[in-house]
């Protein structure tokens, strides 16, 4: 199952990735505004992504091409992430083993210590044990302060589905 994101949820697109989906962002493509949509349409049709919008019109119009589309209507992440696996009937759990790249996509590998020991800040490698780095992109990920956000965001999300 493979996604691809519009304009406005490049959040939701990070999320999803962090739990290890396949999303393609329309913001990271370099399209301008006005193409958007129709990029948007064109490679949701050719790839066989599912598109993730929340333009009711531009939602219509992909069912209309025969894509498969689903219609975002909360703002909150959270909630977005809940109706992304309502309509998909699976539940989204984030697991840094399974994770792809938040900003680009890539996938991620558990890297050694001493692999990223030169990349890493010192107060960090003395704390943290795992990291993990993009294939891709080589950015380097750790369980951080950030990682207290998505542990609580994931909860939320889990009390929201039961
Ligand atoms: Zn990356």
């Amino acid at each position: 199952m493979k996604f691809i994101a519009d304009g406005m949820l490049g959040k939701l697109a990070r999320w999803l990735r962090l739990a290890g989906y396949n999303v393609k962002y329309v913001g990271d493509l370099q399209v301008p505004a006005r193409e958007q949509d129709e990029v948007l349409l064109s490679q949701a049709q050719a790839e066989n992504y599912i598109l993730l919008t929340c333009d009711i019109d531009l939602h219509r119009r992909a069912k209309r091409a025969g894509v498969k589309s689903t219609f975002i209507q909360s703002n909150d992440v959270v909630e977005q992430l809940a109706e992304v696996s309502k309509r998909c009937g699976r539940r989204i759990r984030i697991r840094p083993e399974n994770s792809r790249c938040p900003m680009c996509n890539g996938l991620l590998e558990l890297a050694s210590k001493s692999d990223v020991e030169s990349e890493v800040p010192a107060t960090v490698l003395k704390i943290q044990r795992e990291f993990w780095r993009c294939s891709s992109c080589g950015k380097i990920y750790w369980k951080g302060s950030h990682w207290k956000t998505i542990v609580e965001m994931a909860a939320r999300y889990n009390r929201m589905l039961r």
